[in-house]
């Protein structure tokens, strides 16, 4: 069924159920992984909320989680310019950090992330991000865990707002073409 959110109108694009099996895979993937040390997670606030929140509790070993806020998006596109707006605050010293992301776009985000990660005497990073959309992505970066490739929609739910609205909703919805 249609929503509406602010002026726009959305239709269904991905169920909850595909969602939560895509969060499922990657949490299995990096408890491959990481079963003899403890990683640091950490989301990319606000969308990553509950991506962040899901795939902890699919994670069965020990870790640690943290949070960074940066911003890029206004309405629907991208600006370019990434401003950050709760910056590290813990000891990454010889940590393993995996950067949980919403999504991944342009990639200004993801680039100014790993700015600011190369700064710490971290052992290592690792990306992984829920949805990429392979088209629009031009950096060389690469992605460690992708949860679902989407076309170059501009979508919303789980997590993922259109102006502040739609971020409660369970499953993703995208911007209906008029
Ligand atoms: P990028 O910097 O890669 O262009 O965009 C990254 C950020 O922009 C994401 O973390 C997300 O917050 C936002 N974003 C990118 N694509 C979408 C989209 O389709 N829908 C929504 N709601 N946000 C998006
Ligand atoms: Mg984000």
């Amino acid at each position: 069924m249609e929503i509406h959110l602010h002026n726009k109108t959305f239709t269904p694009y991905i169920s909850e159920s595909e969602i939560q099996q895509s969060v499922k895979n990657i949490a299995k993937k990096i408890s491959n992984n990481y079963k003899n040390e403890t990683p640091l997670f950490l989301g990319v606030l606000n969308g990553s909320f509950i991506f962040c929140a899901d795939l902890l509790k699919e994670y069965k070993h020990a870790c640690n989680i943290s949070f960074i806020k940066l911003a890029s998006y206004e309405q629907t596109t991208s600006t370019g310019t990434v401003n950050e707006l709760i910056g590290l605050n813990e000891d990454l010293t010889n940590r393993t950090v995996i950067v949980l992301e919403d999504i991944v776009d342009t990639g200004n985000t993801l680039e100014k992330i790993v700015e600011i990660l190369k700064q710490q005497p971290i052992k290592e990073f690792k990306i992984a991000t829920l949805f990429l959309k392979p088209d629009v992505y031009k950096k060389e970066i690469f992605i460690d865990y992708v949860g679902l490739e989407i076309k170059n929609n501009f979508i919303v739910g789980y997590g993922l707002d259109y102006d502040g609205l739609g971020r409660n909703l369970k499953e993703v919805y995208k911007l209906k073409e008029n």
